[in-house]
């Protein structure tokens, strides 16, 4: 289900005009018109998942096995030398549409796009504290997954399951992180 007033969802309804580079009932991919290099692309669900941990396993999968195929035509057609294949998930994380997306950016050497961070030299105690607890929080992935996909069972049945209002609250809350 599309929703009203998201620039990606206007994007699969046809309002706004788009450069189509792969299309099937579930997936959608794009080029950037604002993108970093030409060729950048970005792939996404034709339901309306404002964030990743919304988009149901198989969906997902397709979505990064369609990423995968679109990054090697890049190198293929455009002759790329590298790929950059990202989500920024969430506002703190430069995420500025409430619609899931994986972007494909082509690679040349020297072709001024800058991915990178600086380097932290991370205190051991810390590290050791972190290690722990994402452990912690990792420890059920496998049970949690087998849930995960039980849900998305029910959500592609009914599409209603999670209300467009409940993932744009998440959202909203998440800008309100911004200070
Ligand atoms: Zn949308």
């Amino acid at each position: 289900m599309t929703k009203p007033g998201c620039l990606v969802c206007g994007i699969i309804e046809g309002k706004i005009p788009s450069k189509k580079v792969y299309e099937d009932e579930q997936i959608l991919a794009v080029l950037d018109v604002n993108g970093a290099n030409p060729g950048h692309c970005f792939v996404f669900p034709k339901e309306h998942y404002p964030i990743i941990e919304q988009v149901p396993d198989p969906v997902l999968a397709k979505i990064f096995s369609i990423s995968n195929k679109i990054s090697s035509a890049v190198f293929d057609v455009l002759k790329a030398q590298g790929t950059n294949i990202f989500i920024a998930n969430g506002v703190p994380a430069g995420q500025t549409v409430a619609h899931f997306m994986v972007n494909i950016i082509p690679r040349h050497e020297n072709d001024g796009i800058n991915l990178q961070w600086q380097p932290k030299q991370l205190d051991e105690e810390e590290m050791s504290t972190v290690e722990l607890k994402l452990k912690e929080g990792a420890k059920n992935i496998g049970s949690f997954e087998a849930e995960k996909k039980e849900k998305a069972v029910r959500q592609l049945d009914a599409p209603d399951y999670i209300s467009a209002d409940e993932e744009d609250d998440y959202f909203t809350k998440q800008l309100r992180k911004i200070p």
